[in-house]
């Protein structure tokens, strides 16, 4: 059984947890309406700040501003946040202003970031390393732990193998050993582990039906004109069609 967290009244590890909202935050219209035209069927809103990208030149995100924006739309709309950390030095900055920390794919082994998220003592989503095993994966949640800090998520969010027909391989196979490996809840990100939006509804069931607990969502208000994974963005009415 996974732990329960509290983040006011949102008791994490409960039910089925609903995570939604934009790859990055792009201004304080964007998320504001994307985060609330899907309010009612999320408990936690993302929204990156910062952005790691595969290419340079891509948008890498608003930064503090970006974080300013989340923390806004976040107490507009009473709903609790979680955001990306990239770099140790941003870590206390961007704490003040989300509930929940996010340790992404390619920072899972990024080891002084881990314990320097672990030390602010907020719950850390820990997503799986891009190549990283099961046991890769619980051995960076171990980091978080040693700083006193039992408060974290995992997220399979997709693997690399030889297939390409998804942009990863959501491993959900790998997602429940997790859990039974640990005591974290585990949920799942279909959005980047797939790419492709026609699959998130039945990942989000498979997930659900597999007792895992939740699942994270990429929702857009204007998905063809996002400036980041626009091509796996669902709208907020496809979103809460699913939901
Ligand atoms: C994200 O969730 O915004 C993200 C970049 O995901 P990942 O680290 O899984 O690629
Ligand atoms: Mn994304």
């Amino acid at each position: 059984m996974s732990k329960g967290f509290r983040i006011g009244d949102l008791e994490i590890g409960s039910g089925f947890l609903m995570i939604g909202g934009p790859c990055a935050i792009e201004s304080e219209e964007q998320l504001f309406e994307t985060a609330k035209a899907i309010k009612d069927k999320i408990q936690i809103l993302r929204g990156g700040a910062f952005k790691p990208r595969t290419k340079p030149g891509s948008f890498e995100g608003l930064g503090v501003e970006g974080l300013k924006i989340l923390k806004k739309v976040s107490q507009e709309l009473n709903i609790p946040t979680v955001t990306e950390v990239l770099d140790t030095r941003d870590v206390e900055t961007a704490a003040e202003y989300t509930d929940i920390l996010q340790i992404g794919a390619r920072n899972m082994q990024n080891y002084e970031l881990l314990k320097e998220a672990g030390k602010t003592g907020k719950l850390i989503l820990l997503k799986r390393g891009l190549a990283a095993t099961i046991e890769e994966w619980l051995s960076a949640a171990e980091y978080i732990l040693k700083e006193g800090n039992d408060k974290v998520i995992l997220c399979e969010r997709g693997i690399r193998t030889f297939e390409t027909e998804t942009r990863f391989t959501l491993d959900i196979a790998g997602a429940l050993i997790a859990k039974q490996k640990s005591d974290f809840p585990v949920i799942i990100d279909p959005s980047h582990g797939t790419g492709r939006k026609e699959l998130i509804k039945p990942l989000v069931l498979a997930a659900k039906a597999a007792g895992l607990d939740g699942a994270m969502v990429e929702v857009h208000w204007k998905p063809k004109e996002a400036k980041c994974d626009k091509d796996q963005a669902l709208t907020p009415d496809q979103f809460n069609l699913i939901l």
